[in-house]
């Protein structure tokens, strides 16, 4: 990549579309996409010692706990791929998180962050989160209100004969605790990265292509 280190943290609500952003971001600027909750649901789906003990507080839409996150983005971070810049998705979500961050990327001698934090109104995150479906394969998100999905049915990406389901952290009580979990421990991070002068507040509000838009100006200003 040309010069510039790329390290972005994507801030948001759960729905507020950090991983449809975070993915066409990675690709437009060639660097990796880090999703902590996709690690995790890899190491639940295989089973791991870090799955068994995450699974429980995922399904409830609780936080799994700071030092096993922490963990985990500490060893991704440390990889080769992520030299010049990394786009974080779903990490930090409490000032512990955002704190260790800190201290990686000061161990790492790396620039400072550029934080990007979408903003969704509560109606709108809730009417995302209730209509999202993943293919159990392929992970591609559709929202049933937008595409020809339906539950149990085969996902319409061509030679992909993955399964339509719902993620179990996905159903009402669950984006309940979710938000109420967001709001307690992961939007104080607003304020702790606005006072660092690191942050930009981008309207996470229509089409993705549209949103996509008024990020990379701010990525790259
Ligand atoms: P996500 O896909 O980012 O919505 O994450 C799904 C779930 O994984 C969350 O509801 C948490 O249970 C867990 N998780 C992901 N990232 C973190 C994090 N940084 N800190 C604590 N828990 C996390």
């Amino acid at each position: 990549m040309a010069g510039k280190e790329h390290n972005l943290v994507m801030l948001g609500a759960p729905g507020a579309g950090k991983g449809t952003q975070a993915k066409m971001l990675s690709e437009e600027l060639g660097i990796p996409h880090i999703s902590t909750g996709d690690i995790l649901r890899m190491a639940v789906a295989e089973g791991t010692e870090l799955g068994q003990q995450a699974k429980g507080y995922m399904d409830r839409g609780e936080l799994v706990p700071d030092e096993l996150v922490i963990a985990i983005a500490r060893e991704r971070l440390a990889e080769p791929d992520c030299e010049d810049g990394f786009l974080l998705d779903g990490f930090p979500r409490t000032v512990p998180q955002a704190e260790a961050l800190e201290e990686v990327l000061d161990e790492l001698d790396r620039e400072p962050l550029k934080v990007i934090n979408l903003d969704v109104s509560e109606e709108e995150l809730v009417r995302r989160l209730a209509g999202r479906r993943v293919c159990s394969e392929c992970g591609e998100i559709y929202h049933i209100d937008y595409s020809d999905v339906e539950d149990g049915g085969v996902c319409p990406k061509p030679e992909c004969n993955g399964e339509i389901e719902q993620r179990s952290d996905d159903r009402p009580e669950a984006i309940r605790e979710r938000l109420r979990v967001y709001a307690d421990q992961t939007e104080p991070l607003i304020d702790y990265y606005d006072e660092r002068g690191l942050l930009a507040q981008i309207s996470g509000e229509g089409p993705p292509e549209e949103i996509a838009e008024r990020v990379l100006p701010a990525v790259r200003g």
